[in-house]
């Protein structure tokens, strides 16, 4: 029998994302905090102050309703869901309560940070076993405040606290997410720790957080040498994990779908999200948009580069008028914004942009991760019949069923494979494949590492 029989896999987790409300009250419970930034950053995205000096009391002295105050303030709930700014201002309860607070203040050094880290792993693992998890690849950030030095102490303790389970029924794997400002000082001590005595039990590079202003294409050079390093070392490769396609007001909707093919193109295992490359265009109706004039110019580009593929989904292209579109553009600065008007013809063009790219993705080899509860609470996604999911199962995209950050929203792997059924309309006896996908798409397998 081999592994995949045994449980769950779950490829999408973020660490901190991971604590449930329990975890981090009792986390809490012996700690003096000063919650200030996290009751201004609540106060902006909310417009009310938290009342978590109060609801702390009314915890520790035991009132009966403390504990249910307390989970509603710590989990980002369906009536919470509109933007990233009210799902970072609950985040920031969690980085206002621990040790990140002094430590990104400058004010302590990242010992205790490490220490803490170490014990939410173990914490996060005691839960995952409880729900029939036996393999995470939980994904944790390399604060651009680590030194070299820092960071590979901290990737060091992380690495030996998942040794600790090599005989465990459970098998956890660390993806590290780099900043997408400069991933390369921590890429040496990546290589490093990757290359170490717990190398293996590091399968995966992410990148996460805000994506708008930083497109795929400025980390060509990067995936280049992370490629360059999974060939010189393939029992150590690293699999590129990148989310994308999940957060594009600032861009149109084409460029939003570029945005998720081109990271395709550029060697990306697994695609975060990717919402992009399915939502249901309808779902937008007839309105107006805003991109960049650099962004336009690579989407003309991209249209001329693929325009045989385009021209047979049913995308007119057409050389000359781009030509002289890209020559106007030319004389523009690369930061002034173009409108961009959609009518119900030209959010069917970009359905078929999807499957065009959708095609393509699929030939290159990506899998793209879909965590439902996220897309509805942080993606806005509110009616499943807009959902991606649906037209990933109709376009034919390899997906995979993560739950990103099931300690704040308070939901497990079960429930999002068994929501990600039911938005898809799959018969209800899906699940066991869905699962399978899961154990067929682990960074190790995609990499090669193993077969
Ligand atoms: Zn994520």
């Amino acid at each position: 029998m081999t592994a995949r029989n045994h449980g769950l896999a779950d490829l999408h987790l973020h660490l901190y994302g991971s604590i449930n409300w329990r975890q981090f009250l009792e986390f809490v419970r012996t700690r003096s905090v000063d919650w200030a930034s996290y009751e201004n950053s609540f106060l902006d995205a909310y417009g009310q102050r938290p009342p978590i000096r109060e609801v702390l009391e009314r915890c520790y002295k035991g009132t009966p309703e403390g504990e249910g105050e307390f989970r509603r303030l710590f989990v980002f709930q369906d009536d919470d869901a509109g933007n990233f700014a009210r799902f970072q201002a609950k985040f920031n309860m969690l980085i206002a309560g621990s040790n990140w607070a002094a430590f990104t203040q400058g004010g302590s050094s990242s010992a205790a940070v490490v220490t803490e880290v170490c014990s939410f792993m173990r914490q996060i693992l005691a839960s995952q076993r409880k729900e029939n998890i036996t393999y995470a690849e939980q994904r944790m950030t390399l604060h651009s405040r680590f030194t070299k030095a820092e960071a590979a102490e901290l990737l060091r303790s992380m690495l030996a606290t998942y040794a600790e389970y090599r005989d465990s029924d459970i098998q956890p794997r660390l993806a590290i997410s780099l900043s997408r400002d400069d991933p390369w000082p921590h890429w040496e001590v990546v290589k490093e720790a990757a290359l170490g005595p717990n190398g293996h039990l590091l399968t995966g590079i992410d990148f996460c957080y805000l994506e708008e202003g930083y497109p795929p294409k400025e980390k060509r050079e990067f995936f280049a040498a992370v490629k360059d390093f999974n060939q010189k070392h393939p029992e150590r490769a690293l699999a590129l994990l990148y989310h994308v396609g999940e957060s594009f007001e600032d861009k149109s909707l084409e460029s939003a779908v570029r945005w998720v093919h081109e990271a395709a193109e550029m060697g990306v295992h697994r695609l975060g999200h990717a919402i992009a490359l399915g939502v249901n265009p309808d779902m937008y109706g007839v309105h107006t948009r805003h991109e960049s004039v650099a962004e336009r110019i690579d989407q003309l580009n991209y249209d001329l580069r693929h325009r045989d593929g385009l021209t047979a989904t049913g995308v007119q292209v057409d050389s000359l008028p781009i030509s002289k579109e890209l020559e106007r553009l030319g004389r523009m600065h690369p930061e002034t914004l173009i409108k961009i008007e959609y009518d119900d013809g030209r959010l069917e063009e970009v359905r078929r942009r999807q499957r065009y790219a959708a095609t393509c993705i699929k030939a290159l080899g990506s899998v793209v991760e879909v965590c439902p509860t996220s897309n509805r609470r942080i993606g806005g996604i509110s009616d499943g019949k807009h959902h991606p999911i649906r037209q990933f199962a109709d376009f034919g995209v390899p997906f995979v069923v993560g739950s990103d950050d099931p300690g704040i929203f308070d939901t497990t792997l079960a429930d999002e494979i068994k929501s990600a059924i039911t938005i898809a309309g799959f018969p209800g006896d899906s699940h066991e494949e869905l699962v399978e996908r899961t154990w067929q798409s682990r960074s190790e397998v995609l990499t090669r590492r193993i077969g």
